[in-house]
């Protein structure tokens, strides 16, 4: 089979574990290079963007960061468009945000990033349509890997489960993109390895969401977000309402240990009034329910540090979440994935997959690539009481108090607006934070007034009149930056 890597023609077979996000995306990687890449998934996989077993966190809030829907589009030329058609909504960044951060309300600076809103069924239904439609990818669903095949020095292999029972698929390299309950961990200790370090930080972070419908003429509505704000000795609570297709709000609620929401519909609104500015409860209230209220608690920060274990087996790349995840708030989950399987596809672009060693320079580079999530994630989660992992030491303090200098700064200067949503959307090194423009800009003195409402429209104001009985507040209009 020719490849269109321009190395020669497509060689080795592949086989990856997990037929998610992750899964799909690494697939789409191997697929030019590798002559046969095998997706095998535990659960059945819908025709269409539907609910599936296997990934309950989809119900909730689920935004794709610029940095993250770049690498899809690299990966899977055309899915932008796709999910564009079918309703997704394209959120600049910070102009279609009313977002109240521990900083402030944000100034609507013009766009600098952006990211894809929609529900998390029809972004995995496109990414999987464009990814199994590639020659060289076939999908085994309902099947499970039950074990590698292999030792301590090279894998060959996975052993499966499916409908007719147990049997081994041979590989050159194999993927565990199996999520956050991976089995590597075990698999490897089974191969005599040594354990892989691992580091979590919980901040026991509860999620619940609501689906409702949203109120004609708000088509065009902003996403709204209410950050807690770490600095204050109380559990954080978060709310986001976020458009998605289908004239859908959906809306996600949070709070660390000790301030959670619960699944009572009752206690939705009052606790969405409850955050740092009631603008989401006013809104839900008005709002028609499409469903019940939905809950996660899968949400901590763990990392497992498989670039440091001192022996590598060739032909074995951990991705996704099940080498990394991050509190979700940040959203950064499905991004970080997608710039995973971009390493794995520049790797195998200049290497086949039968290439000694390169199973553990892709295992290095991914884990840089989830450096950045991490420490945003897991360095606020630490400030949270009664959050669990290693305390912060003097220079996280330090940093800390530089993040709470940029987040003030951030909503009403524009150096560092930009700045922040770069790495934010994961788009740009965290080392853009450090640029001296950006130091100088965030510790200037502060001398503008903050704004003290949500900066909506005038037209989302008279979107909202229109539909709203109680009169909208007249906050300030969005003005120029400082
Ligand atoms: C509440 C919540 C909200 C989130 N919000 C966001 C967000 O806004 N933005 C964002 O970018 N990220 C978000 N995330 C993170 C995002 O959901 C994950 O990063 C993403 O799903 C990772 O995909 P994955 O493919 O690595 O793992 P998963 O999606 O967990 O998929 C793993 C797959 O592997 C299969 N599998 C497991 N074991 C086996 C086996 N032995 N054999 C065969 N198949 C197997 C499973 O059935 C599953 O399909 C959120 C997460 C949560 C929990």
């Amino acid at each position: 089979m020719p490849s269109d890597s321009g190395r020669g023609p497509a060689r080795g077979r592949a086989v990856v574990i997990g037929g998610s996000l992750t899964g799909m995306l690494a697939a789409a990687a191997l697929s030019s290079t590798t002559a046969q890449v095998t997706v095998v998934e535990r659960y059945a996989l819908p025709a269409g963007p539907a609910p599936r077993q296997g990934l309950p966190q989809a119900r909730h809030a689920h935004l794709l960061w610029s940095g993250g829907a770049r690498a899809v589009e690299q990966l899977l030329p055309g899915a932008t468009e796709r999910l564009l058609a079918a309703g997704a909504r394209r959120i600049a960044v910070p102009t279609d945000l009313v977002t109240l951060t521990s900083g402030g309300w944000l100034t609507r600076f013009p766009e600098r990033q952006f990211f894809l809103a929609c529900s998390r069924d029809l972004l995995d239904w496109v990414v999987r349509d464009l990814a199994t439609a590639r020659p060289a990818v076939r999908v085994l669903p309902g099947s499970s890997v039950l074990r590698l095949r292999g030792t301590a020095a090279g894998i060959t292999g996975v052993v499966i489960r499916g409908a007719d029972g147990e049997r081994v698929l041979d590989a050159d390299l194999v993927v565990d993109a199996s999520g956050r309950a991976s089995a590597t961990p075990r698999w490897l200790d089974a191969l005599g390895l040594p354990g892989v370090r691992t580091r979590i930080v919980d901040s026991g972070l509860g999620y619940a969401t609501r689906v409702f419908r949203a109120p004609p003429g708000t088509e065009d509505f902003p996403v709204v977000n209410i950050q807690a704000d770490p600095r204050r000795p109380v559990p954080g609570r978060n709310g986001t309402l976020l458009p998605i297709e289908g004239g859908r709000w959906l809306v996600t609620l949070s709070g660390t240990r000790g301030g959670r929401p619960t699944a009572d519909p009752d206690s939705f609104t009052a606790f969405a009034r409850g955050l740092r500015h009631p603008v989401i409860g006013d809104l839900v209230a008005m709002a028609e329910p499409l469903g019940e209220v939905t809950l996660a608690h899968s949400t901590v920060n763990q990392r497992r540090l498989y670039e440091r274990m001192p022996a590598w087996p060739e032909g074995l790349v951990v991705l996704g979440d099940a080498l990394a995840t991050y509190n979700p708030l940040y959203g950064h989950g499905m991004s970080v994935a997608a710039q995973h399987a971009l390493v794995l596809r520049r790797a195998t672009g200049r290497q086949p997959v039968t290439s000694p060693g390169l199973a553990r320079r892709v295992q290095v580079a991914a884990a840089r690539t989830t450096t950045a999530a991490w420490s945003m994630a897991a360095g606020q989660d630490l400030r949270f009481p009664g959050a669990q992992g290693e305390p912060p030491g003097p220079g996280d303090a330090v940093m800390s108090r530089y993040v709470d200098r940029l987040m003030l700064t951030a909503t009403r200067r524009t150096a560092v607006g930009r700045a922040l949503f770069d790495v934010i959307s994961l788009s740009a090194p965290q080392s853009a934070l450090m640029r001296p423009d950006v130091v100088a800009a965030a510790l200037a003195p502060v001398r503008f007034t903050p704004l003290t409402d949500p900066p909506f429209t005038p037209q989302e104001r008279a979107a909202l009149r229109a539909v709203w009985p109680p009169p909208v507040p007249d906050g300030p209009a969005p003005d120029a930056p400082a």
